[in-house]
């Protein structure tokens, strides 16, 4: 996908810059002030910004923080963000949080008028968010010279390229809670790679479609028969064993007691929580001969360290094998992190909803809005 570079925004010498990034970042209160917590986002837009800057541009940056839903409150300013930035590179501006106006997100054309007002040319660094039609995605491209952002670039570089042409065997690992959300992309995989694991809470609605008793745990009866026609490609592997726990046991932080192994079926009183480990086993040797792996979603409850062996097996093949590791996002970005196994991964995106639309539909409209196409 041909996507408008810095380079093609000219000479920016003296011109005002605006940029979307993602700071959306996690905070903490220490001595009564609010500090950003992970700073991994705001760490890889410098070299934009130093690049911009030594282009001779004035540069200003604008995010979203949080949910403010619209309205002025001073919980989710950005002052501590810009506090941070301020201490990593001088010179560069941050707007108030975008979604202080509720413009933004229902995609006010008005709103983004007045945003794009001041500034020369627009750069789009927020890949996570270019799935959104919102008005600082949306609108700027229509107004100025725009531009995509090299983190967004390679996003999209190495997203779009896994599906055209992916070293072979491609394994897809698909896992987290929501099978609504994720069969979509599962069916897409399922056509283009040759094998695709299915784990964490989606597995459940692919156990009861197998005809096994699932207990009380995660299901979605409406997507039985499309459930049904994905494991008749032959090229769908699910769990053969689970880790579960009774109904009610608390589970994430809390609980105390002990999993139990179930192979077959599920009985009443339990809900399945992570993968067993005959199906870690398995996947693991999948995973040990894939020439590209694509991992999105937990294989089970990774949070709770009682739940965590099935996420961290599938964790560790990747690492083991020599396939080119593409980890997609949110959670299991987070499960990686939290294993310390982040940087061994060839590739991590930053936006797990993005990311998978991308994969699902090849575009996004924050990209069709940098190529000026509907
Ligand atoms: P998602 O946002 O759909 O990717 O879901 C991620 C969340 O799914 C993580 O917070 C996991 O704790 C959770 N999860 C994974 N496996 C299960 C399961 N078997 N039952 C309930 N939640 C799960």
């Amino acid at each position: 996908m041909l996507l408008p570079s810095i380079d093609d925004l000219g000479d920016v010498r003296g011109k005002r810059v605006l940029v979307r990034v993602d700071f959306n970042v996690p905070l903490a209160d220490r001595d009564g002030e609010k500090v950003v917590t992970d700073d991994f986002r705001i760490q890889s837009a410098l070299p934009l910004f130093r690049d911009l800057q030594l282009r001779g541009a004035h540069v200003t940056a604008c995010t979203h923080l949080g949910r403010p839903n619209g309205e002025v409150n001073a919980e989710y300013s950005v002052e501590p963000v810009r506090r941070h930035l301020n201490d990593l590179i001088e010179g560069v501006e941050l707007l108030e949080n975008l979604r202080f106006n509720p413009g933004e997100e229902s995609n006010d054309r008005a709103y983004g008028e007045a945003l794009t007002d001041s500034f020369d040319c627009y750069v789009n660094e927020a890949f996570g968010v270019s799935h959104r039609e919102h008005a600082s995605i949306m609108v700027p491209p229509t107004l100025i010279p725009s531009a995509a952002g090299p983190n967004l670039m390679r996003e999209v570089a190495t997203l779009t390229g896994l599906l055209q042409e992916p070293k072979r065997p491609f394994v897809a690992i698909v896992g987290g809670a929501k099978v609504a959300d994720k069969l979509g992309i599962t069916k897409v995989l399922a056509e283009k790679a040759d094998a695709v694991i299915v784990g964490g809470g989606m597995a459940f609605t692919f156990w009861r479609a197998q005809g096994h008793t699932i207990g009380s745990s995660l299901v979605d009866e409406s997507r039985l028969a499309d459930v049904s026609e994905l494991l008749n490609t032959g090229r769908v592997f699910i769990p053969t064993d689970v880790w579960a726990l009774p109904t009610g046991e608390p589970f994430g932080s809390g609980g105390v007691l002990a999993p139990t192994l179930f192979e077959d079926d599920i009985p009443e009183g339990f809900a399945g929580l992570d993968i067993g480990p005959r199906s870690s086993e398995r996947f693991a040797e999948i995973i040990k001969n894939a020439g590209t792996v694509l991992w999105n979603g937990p294989m089970g409850v990774f949070e709770d360290p009682r739940l965590e062996s099935g996420t961290r097996a599938v964790a560790e093949a990747l690492v083991a094998s020599p396939a080119i590791s593409v980890v997609g996002g949110g959670d299991s970005a987070a499960a990686v992190e939290q294993f310390g196994l982040a940087d061994l991964m060839s590739f991590i995106s930053t936006g797990g909803g993005a990311s998978l639309e991308l994969l699902e539909f090849g575009d996004l409209p924050g990209l069709k809005a940098l190529r000026g196409v509907e």
